[in-house]
Order: C-alpha cells, then sequence, then structure tokens
C-alpha cells in the first residue's frame, strides 16, 4: 500500500494532490531528494530500525539514520530489546527487501557519530526512509544539532502519526513516551527501558517530558534525549525545577 502509494506520487500526481491539499493521503510524503545532495548507494543488510549496512563506492559503511530512533532490537543489553524493535527492523526490512527503487545516501553538517557511523538520510528514490518511518509511526523523534535539515518536517510527521494512532503510537501498545498522560511521571515505556527527555537547543537545559517549562520551548528548538548520560553527553544542563 506504502509502496503503491509512492510510486503514484513519483508517477506525478503530487503536484495535483498538492492543489488540493484536503484530499492529500496521511502518509503522504512531503520530503523531496535533492540530486546534488545525495549520493547513490546499495544495501548490504539492515541492522535495526535505525541503523543500516549500506555500500558506498565500495566500502561496507555503518549508517545511522538522522533524526530518528526506533525501539532497541539488536543491543548488547539483551533487557533493552523489546518486540516493538523487532517489529521496527522486520518492517525497515520488508520495506528495502521490496523496493525497486534506487537507494541514496544524503549526509547533514556532522559526518558521523562517536562510534564512527556515518549519519544519514536514506533515500528510496524521493521517498525518505527517516520521514517514513516518521509518519508511520515506526520511529519516534530524536534531534542532535547540527544535523537538523529535515526537523521541522520530521516533527510534523511525527505529530500527525501520534494524533491518528499509527505504529507504534496506538493506544493500546504506546510504544512511545508517555507524554500525554502528564500524571503518569515515570511512564514504562514500551520504546526504550528509559525515559525521554525534552531539551531546549536554544538555552543547553533539559526537562522531564512532563516539565512545565518544555512547553515553552519552540518547537524548532524541541530535542529529545533518550537518557541522562546522552544529554550530559551532548552538553545539556538539568532543569533547576524538573530535576531531571
Ligand atoms: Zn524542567
Amino acid at each position: 500500500m506504502l509502496l503503491l502509494t509512492t510510486q503514484a506520487l513519483v508517477g506525478g500526481s503530487f503536484s495535483n494532490a498538492l492543489e488540493c491539499e484536503g484530499a492529500l493521503p496521511a502518509n503522504a510524503h512531503r520530503l523531496h531528494r535533492s540530486e546534488s545532495n545525495s549520493q547513490p548507494v546499495s544495501l548490504v543488510r539492515v541492522v535495526d530500525g535505525d541503523t543500516i549496512l549500506l555500500n558506498i563506492d565500495g566500502v561496507e559503511e555503518r549508517v545511522r539514520l538522522i533524526g530518528i530512533d526506533t525501539p532497541e532490537s539488536v543491543h548488547p543489553d539483551k533487557s533493552l530489546n523489546s518486540s516493538f524493535g523487532h517489529e521496527a527492523t522486520d518492517y525497515v526490512k520488508n520495506l528495502l527487501a521490496q523496493t525497486e527503487s534506487t537507494l541514496y545516501l544524503e549526509l547533514d553538517v556532522q559526518e558521523r557519530d562517536r562510534y564512527g557511523r556515518l549519519l544519514g538520510y536514506l533515500w528510496l528514490d524521493d521517498q525518505m526512509l527517516n520521514e517514513t518511518l516518521l509518519i508511520d509511526g515506526y520511529a519516534q523523534i530524536l534531534t542532535y544539532p547540527p544535523n537538523t535539515r529535515y526537523v521541522d518536517a520530521f516533527i510534523e510527521s511525527s505529530h500527525l502519526a501520534r494524533e491518528a494512532g499509527k505504529g507504534f503510537w496506538a493506544a493500546d501498545t504506546s510504544a512511545f513516551t508517555g507524554e500525554e498522560s502528564s500524571n503518569n511521571d515515570v511512564t514504562a515505556s514500551n520504546f526504550s527501558s528509559e525515559r525521554t527527555y525534552i531539551a531546549n537547543a536554544r538555552t543547553g537545559v533539559f526537562h522531564e517530558s512532563s516539565c512545565k517549562s518544555v512547553k515553552q520551548i519552540a518547537e524548532h528548538n524541541k530535542v529529545s534525549i533518550s537518557s541522562r548520560e546522552e544529554a550530559e553527553r551532548l552538553g545539556y544542563r538539568g532543569c533547576k525545577n524538573c530535576n531531571p
């Protein structure tokens, strides 16, 4: 279904769809690949929902998808792995196994993370995998400045997926954070065994997701962080009110 939709869009009906925005399907892909920013790559194998092994000019590279986070499935600490993680991995495997699209990799400002992995956006022709995972609710947003090229579109896609209860956002699984249930502070998140914190990229302060200050952070400055260690590594300091 997803692939058919995408092909229809690639087939040229996208501009028509845009003209009558009300008719735009909920899973329409908004982003488009820029020829100059991306290079063709080939798939070696899917590691997990957000990490793919690619062949780039004959070199095998582990690529972490920018801007998103899927539940763990191959973490060395097995207690962090979940059925959601496996589901996300299978989703990506199926998508890449079925596609006849050419794969392209696009990088952002920072090329590699501290593990030496390339950081990128993976395109299936004109459809970005990072965005697709958010649209279908198999990933949540995880932003590390300076790699923020598509953060606005990602936030919107994730928001729509959440409103529609797609994928892991479905009410009966609530695989992600428990932000909706504000009185349920320590949420058993199916997404990972860790809590999610929200940082303000402008002030350098991070908060519990339930902290009042989070509501005052402009969307484009919000950074979702999965652990306190991550926050410290990125140089964020804890809010004095919510004591994250
Ligand atoms: Zn706070």
